[in-house]
């Protein structure tokens, strides 16, 4: 039923009273057992870091050491587990969970949904007793090894296109036994043992992000390890990690407000608003005092977290009203991404008991900053030692250029694939507007860096001054590369670049071009994916290089063949500003993709070049799940579309068309009324009337638009024609809202306060 007008304004009118008048929870931060150097008031994160974890540390304690080591071995790679083993550590987890409350357990997956889903079962069997003639029950705790192992959700009502249809819809999903069990605390005291897992059909394909990033992280490990280990530079490493830590950016806005705006909950974004005169053109929101409401909510977010073993480190404000950001700490980058969807889970939840509502969209209010998530990205070894560290120690100095070149050539033979990872229609509205780079992938260096690099090309001798000046010295590490004529260069942390997709800042890449609302685990998969063939290929060159020349000091083959790879990658590099409209020119030139619109992104997934790296130089996918993962990308675009379309319509009818009816027949009673009213009355009301012809023409054509959606699709949405509905909605759908957007947006500047039937955004923002 259409909110009556009165009822809008009195509800909005009370929501904003309620807002003064909410009382603030206290945080219930665990206190330190007094001793002489805490009192009670003492916290420390540290005591209680990891508390609801069930990992390594709490299962050695637990285990005999002989089936400890077989777990750890499994987790290695090195061996299957056995069935002994499952069900020693589901014995220890069960024990454990209970102990602290725990009445049920799940898999917890992640489904290409860009969140996480959980099925719960008791930790409760019956046990049949025959005494002869009659059976009796007896219910007993119970958690095998096999529950441990492996579940059997269906499959067919997750996102799957095309692997599953509904009639075969076997799916498992399997602990991943590298990421830590943990114990969510759900409301009113509910306790389940989660158990991170990934999910595959009957067949095996995969139908989950995680099984493609363990994938990618295995084809990274492997690949750095082997070209290391040809140019003698592995110093016996086992495993080389990708590391992540994500930098998440979001909004949070009074509950009650939201609850009041179809837009922002069927579609996360609000599809009509006005900005008010104030919003962050002062540059006074960025790292200013976070709000005390917010504040507290992020603060018990924090705590929950700390307990669910994430390191969160990092908040402060954003650059748009009521935005803000959370980082942890960076690990290694399966777990970084259970950790980042637990953030944002958690966030959501202890927003509700602060009365706010968490938006995770990339651009919930047009004309204002909207939200990415930073990943922040490198590879470790076994060790810790960081491969884009460039060290003062001279060996090192080369593997990290090595590194570097691999990375560079990743972007420059994949950067189109790294451009599909983060396209989604949420996305859409944040690339290339003011604040995120565009949908052209290159790299930022900085100017040292990319001296060095120029330098080795050019076998330029950058010993003379050149090099040095202008150049502010902070901090004391150096940057030496270990290549006789250039000298030490020290590294400059003032280096940033903020409008590069993929910024190297000083020992890691950050990629910045990822969505807030989606899962960082395609976009890292598809970059480890990339980086793991370029080191497969660097690796191919220094091979045939030692044939060709006859050689066998791989060492002086390699700088020539980084050199050669940091001349072939140079069109990658740009150190500009990459928001200008130059820079769109000169990509161009230099033939790079530039991926306008989403659709068009998707396609390159599947593109020759994308897809034969991924299921035949590596096994990332299979031909199966390369398509279905096109599909499902191009179904959720125009389904959001349509989601959105109809929203805007139902808006537009049934809020907005009915206010200015009730405005225009206030103004039409008052000019028969009010003897020689100014000529003001008639502009007004001329404004709205032409507003309204607009509107309601738009209407129509985006019924029309709609139904031309829905009938590009031939009733099954894993064939084909789910592209061809994704590209139709783009080209014809959603230009159409985008008018009606305008038309509802001059009718809010002019129709009465009282009568706009929804929250403004000066009301969201500044509540
Ligand atoms: P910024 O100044 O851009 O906010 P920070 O130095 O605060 O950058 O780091 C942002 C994120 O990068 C944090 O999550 C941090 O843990 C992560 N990070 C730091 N080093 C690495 C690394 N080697 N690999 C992956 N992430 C890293
Ligand atoms: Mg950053």
């Amino acid at each position: 039923m259409p909110i009556s007008i009165a009822t809008a304004s009195q509800g909005k009118a009370e929501v904003l009273s309620e807002i003064r008048s909410k009382p603030l929870r206290k945080i219930p931060y665990p206190k330190n057992e007094p001793s002489e150097t805490e009192t009670p008031n003492s916290i420390k994160i540290s005591s209680f870091f990891g508390l609801n974890v069930f990992g390594l540390v709490q299962l050695q304690s637990r285990l005999p050491k002989p089936v400890f080591e077989n777990l750890v071995e499994q987790m290695s790679g090195n061996r299957m587990i056995d069935r002994p083993t499952a069900d020693a550590v589901a014995h220890a987890a069960s024990v454990w969970a209970m102990s602290r409350g725990a009445t049920h357990y799940s898999h917890w997956f992640q489904p290409l949904t860009n969140s996480t889903a959980e099925k719960h079962d008791a930790f409760l069997t019956i046990n049949y007793l025959n005494l002869g003639n009659c059976m009796i029950s007896q219910p007993i705790d119970s958690f095998s090894g096999s529950q441990l192992i492996q579940a059997e959700p269906d499959a067919s009502s997750f996102p799957n296109g095309g692997v599953r249809s509904t009639f075969e819809a076997r799916g498992y999903t399997v602990w991943d036994t590298t990421s830590p069990m943990f114990l969510h605390e759900g409301p009113h005291g509910t306790m389940t043992l989660l158990i991170p897992s990934i999910f595959i059909s009957y067949n095996g394909d995969a139908l989950d992000e995680k099984t493609i990033l363990l994938r990618s992280c295995d084809a990274v490990s492997d690949s750095a390890i082997s070209l290391l280990r040809l140019v003698n530079l592995d110093n016996g490493v086992k495993r080389i990690n990708a590391t992540l830590g994500t930098e998440q950016e979001f909004f949070l806005v009074d509950r009650g407000l939201y609850s009041m705006r179809p837009d922002l909950k069927m579609c996360g974004r609000t599809l009509i608003g006005r900005l008010p005169p104030k919003h962050q053109q002062l540059e006074d929101h960025y790292f200013a005092n976070i709000p005390s409401r917010a504040l507290a909510a992020i603060g018990e977010a924090e705590l929950e977290l700390w307990k669910l073993g994430v390191p969160v480190k990092t908040r402060h404000n954003e650059v748009a009203p009521q935005q803000f950001e959370i980082a942890p700490i960076f690990e290694e980058a399966s777990v970084a991404v259970d950790h980042n969807l637990l953030i944002m889970e958690t966030l959501g939840k202890v927003a509700h008991r602060y009365g706010l509502k968490a938006l995770f969209h990339e651009k919930p209010f047009a004309g204002i900053n909207g939200s990415g998530k930073h990943c922040n990205w490198s590879l470790a070894t076994d060790s810790g030692i960081n491969l884009l560290e460039p060290t003062e120690n001279p060996d090192s100095n080369i593997r990290f250029l090595l590194v570097l070149s691999g990375v560079l050539l990743a972007v420059k033979n994949h950067g189109g694939l790294l451009g599909a990872s983060i396209a989604s229609s949420s996305n859409e509205h944040r690339l290339g507007a003011n604040e995120a780079p565009p949908a052209i992938i290159s790299c930022f260096l900085g100017e040292q860096l990319s001296e060095i690099l120029n330098s080795i090309s050019e076998n330029r001798d950058t010993s003379k001054p050149k090099l040095l000046l202008k150049r502010v010295m902070v901090g004391s590490r150096g940057i030496d590369v270990h290549i006789p004529h250039l000298p030490d260069i020290r590294r400059d942390a003032t280096d940033r670049n903020r409008t590069s997709p993929l910024a190297f800042t000083g020992d890691k890449f950050e990629f910045r071009a990822v969505g807030s609302s989606q899962s960082p685990s395609f976009p890292v998969a598809m970059l480890n994916s990339a980086v793991a063939a370029s080191f497969i290929e660097i690796e191919g060159m220094i091979k045939e290089r030692m044939i060709s020349q006859k050689s066998t000091d791989v060492s002086i083959i390699m700088r020539s063949v980084i050199k050669e790879v940091i001349i072939k990658t140079s069109s990658v590099r740009f150190e500009g500003d990459n928001y200008s409209g130059a820079w769109v020119e000169e990509a161009q030139k230099r033939g790079l993709p530039n991926l306008a619109n989403a659709p068009m992104a998707f396609r390159e997934i599947v593109s020759t070049r994308n897809s034969e790296m991924l299921t035949k130089t590596l096994d990332i996918f299979n031909e199966t799940e390369i398509n279905s993962r096109h599909k499902i990308m191009c179904t959720r675009y125009f389904q959001d579309l349509l989601i959105e379309a109809k929203t805007i319509r139902d808006i537009a009818q049934q809020h907005i068309y009915p206010a200015t009816l009730k405005y225009r027949s206030m103004l039409n009673n008052t000019m028969g009324q009010v003897e020689s009213m100014n000529s003001f009355d008639q502009v007004i009301l001329e404004k709205l009337n032409n507003c309204v012809k607009t509107m309601g023409s738009l209407i129509q054509s985006l019924d029309v638009e709609i139904n031309n959606t829905e009938t590009q699709l031939d009733g099954n949405h894993n064939s084909d024609s789910a592209i061809k509905a994704c590209e139709y909605a783009c080209k014809n759908l959603k230009p159409v809202f985008y008018g009606i957007r305008e038309s509802i947006d001059e009718i809010e500047k002019i129709l009465s306060d009282e009568l706009y039937p929804f929250p403004k955004y000066s009301e969201i923002l500044f509540s």
